[in-house]
């Protein structure tokens, strides 16, 4: 996912097969699952619903494919939240089903209520009916009105991080992992579309089967429903959206099968068929979210100029590092975000240049040391503490941009072939497995470090992966751009402004935006917007950090466009902070208060359960 923005029950034994290479005993518990898989778990789900709009409500069944572990098991537990279940049914050997004796927990918070489910000694299947609610946060129903186009209703779902179980009961670890089959029924004039093998048979008939034969964790199931459009950009790939979006999108991301291609050639081929983008209403929470074969991406990333296409990239390398190989526990979620923001940054550096990779990395650098002193020294560790939280909260940018700045250090003391080789090789190794943080760093300490051994010691390991703070010895990566933008800051700070901007990238305004002082005064922002109308921009990405800048100074002209801003965009990582700095200044508090009472019906469970924090 790209963000910036979670009792412990029965141990869950990681399903990471045991590699030939190593003696993997990864016992990984899953503090966020009320699960057994390691007595029975699901291989397979076959989906069964229909969509409601008028009561914002799925409903039908999903039926488990089970495998058992433990001979003397009787009891299946599956993660469910906000879920009405109706009727559980098993199948007998002989292929008979019957009504099976469940019970439902006690409900724990986020972590909802298992679902324990009694088994006769042979039964395999098992069937359970259910609807959703209105409190099923992995939905996000929204009325025709807060669509781009106005005339039908849509619905999208967010699993990660544990919110598959608010629409699907199921086992719901990253360390399980289920191909699966579905039909979805829908209003006739709707197209659905799913992380599966979306047919190219666009024909709208309500009734939609989706097959997705290889193993993903239930994070990764989604659906989506709405007056969609397809449109082609090579062979392998293409984009479902809105009518407006379509044509645009599809310019926006045309690079996507340049940008497969390098992938592909880095570390191994591309594992999943088809690469289809959907692009979804405003009010998506996310930039992006990787769900297998059709990311979901936020059409805030369309701008005309692909200056934020580094989005598809990241969704992208999701397939290899979070998809393929998948993070067995929400604690190493930067085995998932880390390699996918260094394999990001390498997609863009072989499509775009160099110079323009340094300035995307030298940017997230900056973003990591802006967050820091905000975290704990806990959180500031790769290697995160999530008991009693929620999974949610590991999602800042130290299992992104620290993450990346380890995999970097390790690339520059081995040197790119070597560590290219040693990436490919993980891919390979541990392809539709699950993996923590020790199994990684055994796998490390065997096949990187002690193969090459004097250039990186287990202490620099462990201090990048379980210690606080920034290591000094990350990679710097200097840009000739960005140096050009200080010096005219220099001269426009010092009273002699000589603006020369005619080539500057989105990069180099956002990085002039960064390196403003925080104390500048009204006068200047003012100067800046009259001459620049960063106040007017229609890049999400500058406007926001212009109106970080000049909220706190109740800068006038800003004021309208930031409601305009608030009242249509949704995604959480421009409207919280924005939201925060709204709270925070005494005079503008109050106007922040009613444009949230205005946008907050438009806006994601999870965006809305953020801003409702700073308003408590
Ligand atoms: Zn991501």
């Amino acid at each position: 996912m790209f963000t910036f923005f979670r009792r412990c029950f029965a141990l869950v034994i990681c399903l990471v097969a045991i590699s030939p290479l190593l003696k993997l005993h990864a016992a990984v518990k899953d503090q966020h699952s009320f699960a057994n898989p390691e007595q029975i778990s699901t291989t397979h789900l076959s989906l069964d619903v229909q969509v409601d709009f008028d009561k914002s409500q799925l409903r039908g069944f999903v039926e488990h494919q089970l495998k058992r572990y433990d001979a003397k098991a009787t009891t299946l537990v599956l993660d469910t939240r906000a879920l009405v279940i109706e009727k559980v049914q098993q199948q007998n050997a002989k292929g008979v089903w019957s009504d099976a004796v469940f019970t439902l927990g006690k409900a724990a918070g986020i972590l909802g209520q298992s679902l324990s489910i009694k088994l006769a000694a042979h039964s395999e299947k098992v069937r359970i009916y259910y609807h959703t609610t209105a409190d099923s946060s992995g939905l996000q129903w929204l009325s025709a009105a807060q669509t781009t186009e106005k005339q039908q209703p849509f619905l999208f779902s967010q699993s990660q991080a544990i919110h598959a179980r608010s629409w699907i009961p199921l086992q719901d670890t990253p360390a399980v992992r289920v191909s699966y089959q579905a039909r979805v029924r829908t209003p006739k004039q709707l197209l659905a579309v799913m992380s599966a093998d979306n047919s190219k048979n666009l024909e709208r008939d309500g009734d939609y089967h989706f097959d997705m034969p290889q193993p993903i964790p239930a994070y990764l199931i989604a659906l989506a429903v709405g007056d969609l459009h397809f449109k082609a950009m090579s062979t392998q790939t293409g984009v479902y959206a809105e009518k407006t979006w379509l044509d645009k999108a599809a310019n926006e991301f045309a690079d996507t099968q340049h940008m497969m291609d390098v992938a592909s050639g880095l570390y191994g081929q591309y594992p999943w068929g088809r690469y289809d983008l959907l692009i979804l209403p405003a009010s998506f929470p996310f930039g992006g979210m990787e769900n297998p074969r059709l990311s979901f991406i936020t059409p805030t990333v369309i701008t005309g100029d692909k200056s934020l296409v580094s989005l598809i990239a990241h969704e992208l390398a999701h397939s290899w590092s979070g998809n393929l190989i998948t993070n067995s526990n929400w604690e190493d979620l930067w085995l998932n975000e880390g390699f996918t923001n260094f394999f990001e940054n390498r997609i863009m550096s072989e499509v775009y240049g160099n110079a323009r990779a340094d300035m995307e990395y030298s940017l997230s650098v900056a973003e990591l040391e802006r967050s820091l002193p905000d975290l704990t020294k806990a959180d500031q560790a790769l290697k995160l503490q999530l008991q009693g939280r929620d999974p949610d909260e590991a999602f800042s940018p130290v299992a992104y941009v620290k993450g990346q700045l380890f995999l970097s250090y390790l690339e520059q003391q081995f040197g790119r072939q070597h560590f290219d080789a040693f990436v490919s090789l993980y891919f390979k190794t541990f392809a539709f497995q699950s993996m923590d943080t020790q199994s990684f760093l055994t796998f490390l300490q065997h096949n990187l470090l002690a193969k090459y051994p004097g250039k990186v010691t287990e202490k620099d390991v462990q201090q990048w992966v379980f210690q606080d703070g920034l290591p000094t010895n990350y990679p710097k990566r200097p840009s000739d751009a960005f140096s050009k933008v200080e010096q005219q800051l220099a001269l426009f700070l010092a009273g002699n402004a000589n603006w020369q901007t005619k080539d500057w990238t989105v990069h180099q305004w956002l990085h002039l935006l960064d390196k403003l002082p925080r104390n500048s005064t009204k006068q200047q922002l003012m100067n800046l917007d009259q001459q620049f109308a960063f106040s007017q921009s229609q890049n999400a990405e500058i406007f926001v950090a212009w109106a970080k800048l000049a909220i706190p100074l109740q800068y006038q002209a800003l004021q309208q466009p930031l409601e305009q801003f608030l009242l249509k965009v949704g995604r959480s990582k421009f409207v919280v902070p924005l939201y925060r700095a709204l709270v925070a200044s005494p005079v503008w508090s109050e106007f922040g208060k009613n444009v949230y009472r205005q946008a907050r019906p438009g806006y994601h469970p999870l965006t809305q359960a953020q801003v409702d924090k700073l308003y408590l």
